[in-house]
């Protein structure tokens, strides 16, 4: 647990918040990124055409690939697309992963389908292919499988393809939060029939905001340009056959994209630095890191993420929109070391609440490998055996991630969280 003086304010000897607030992950820039949007501006493509955009597509096409790229406003827009071409129909089930952010699940709710929650596994934090196979016995008639790739670790993606693939099912991946990692030397969105990338503000590299969807498949490539931009048919005039969408990209963000590909792999090995430096500072603790598999996958480390052991966690119950927890020596839990964080002006985050436990899916199934659905919400107050997604919510926790966090600050944040174990 962690001291506190006699007001009940914490008070650690020799450990002074942070001048500037070190953040979970934010936005770095290098220069180039200005030079395209300059050009941009200069040369009037104040647009959602322009050079930046074509390049965008062609480069990230050649990174991950995939024979086709269009560029989108959001991850979510291209998730949205990537849903209609599914052909998902209202009142149909789409298998989903659970543990995620809710933008995974909304563009299938956006077309009337029923997300129904796949398990997560625990080598990985995803889609449990065990239970994957579990959900198609329970659901056969299933047609569409989404599947994130959890803060830059590649799920099991070769069986979740080969399951998919046995029951003819379309396959999305989310690739939103995991550009430039790899599983078997493939690059993530390059798995399904259709990926997303998102470049919203903290993924690993931005345009502030803006996604692509990727696919090797010219005619999905081309129907997601055509409804991308309001539907118009190949004619004189403005005609329409089909409902239409603005989510085309603008060039100002597609330049600052531009400029921000030319540093992915930088960013990359900085936030893995920063996760082998947490590792490293946890030796001596009861928790582990997120895991990934190391012969296989190469993550882009977006999220560190730490999860305590079962027997170093103290009494922590969440209810709706509270935490509370009973301090403990030699014992901690997230909602103390958030806390703890948030005091010395560093940005942590609880992992995704998983999608079977929100209020909005109350009524939508949740399939794990055991079947024990819906079995718990909280492994350390209800006293319920817990799923795996809802474990990891209630042990987990996001760190402080930013790439520009210095040696020194990760040294301060790793004895701050080891205070928290006294
Ligand atoms: C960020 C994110 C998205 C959405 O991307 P936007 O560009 O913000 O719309 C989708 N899925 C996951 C898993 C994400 O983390």
């Amino acid at each position: 647990m962690i001291s506190r003086n006699r007001n009940g304010e914490i008070a650690l000897s020799h450990l002074a918040p942070f001048e500037e607030r070190v953040w979970l992950s934010s936005p770095t820039m290098h220069g180039e990124e200005l030079q395209y949007v300059k050009e941009a501006y200069e040369t009037n493509w104040m647009s959602t055409v322009g050079e930046n955009i074509q390049c965008i597509e062609e480069e990230v096409c050649e990174k991950t690939g995939v024979k086709y790229g269009v560029a989108l406003s959001a991850g979510t827009a291209a998730l949205h697309l990537a849903v209609k071409l599914a052909g998902v129909k209202p009142g149909e089930r789409v298998f989903c992963s659970d543990l995620t952010f809710f933008a995974t699940v909304n563009p299938v709710v956006y077309e009337g389908g029923i997300p129904v929650f796949i398990d997560t596994e625990e080598d990985t934090w995803n889609m449990d292919p065990a239970a994957l196979d579990r959900a198609f016995e329970l659901y056969p008639d299933v047609k569409t499988v989404m599947l994130a790739n959890l803060y830059g670790v590649p799920g099991k993606l070769e069986e979740i393809k080969k399951i998919c693939h046995a029951h003819g099912a379309f396959l999305i991946e989310d690739a939103a939060e995991s550009f430039g990692a790899t599983y078997k030397g493939r690059q993530t969105g390059s798995f399904g029939d259709v990926g997303c990338i998102s470049f919203n503000g903290n993924k690993i590299i931005t345009g502030s905001s803006g996604g692509i969807l990727l696919t090797d498949d010219r005619l999905m490539a081309d129907r997601v340009r055509k409804w991308s931009t309001q539907s118009r048919e190949q004619a004189p005039w403005y005609q329409h056959e089909e409902l239409g969408y603005n989510y085309r990209m603008s060039n100002v963000i597609a330049g600052v994209v531009r400029g921000q590909l030319l540093h992915l792999q930088e960013h990359i090995d900085q936030k893995k630095a920063i996760y082998m430096r947490y590792k490293e500072g946890f030796k001596d603790l009861p928790v582990t890191m997120n895991p990934y598999d190391e012969k296989n996958s190469a993550p882009n480390f977006w999220l560190s993420c730490m999860l305590i052991d079962e027997a170093g966690m103290c009494r922590q119950v969440r209810e709706d929109r509270q935490a509370h927890y009973t301090p403990e020596h030699g014992r901690s839990c997230p909602t103390e070391i958030l806390e703890a964080l948030a005091y010395f002006h560093a940005e942590g985050r609880p992992i995704w609440k998983p999608m079977h436990l929100q209020p909005i899916f109350r009524m939508n199934p949740f399939v794990a490998r055991l079947g024990n659905e819906k079995a718990g919400t909280d492994a350390h107050g209800s006293g319920k055996a817990p799923d795996l997604g809802a474990d990891i919510f209630s042990r987990g926790l996001c760190l402080p991630s930013d790439n520009k966090i210095t040696p020194k600050q990760q040294d301060v944040i790793i004895e701050i969280i080891k205070r928290c174990f006294d």
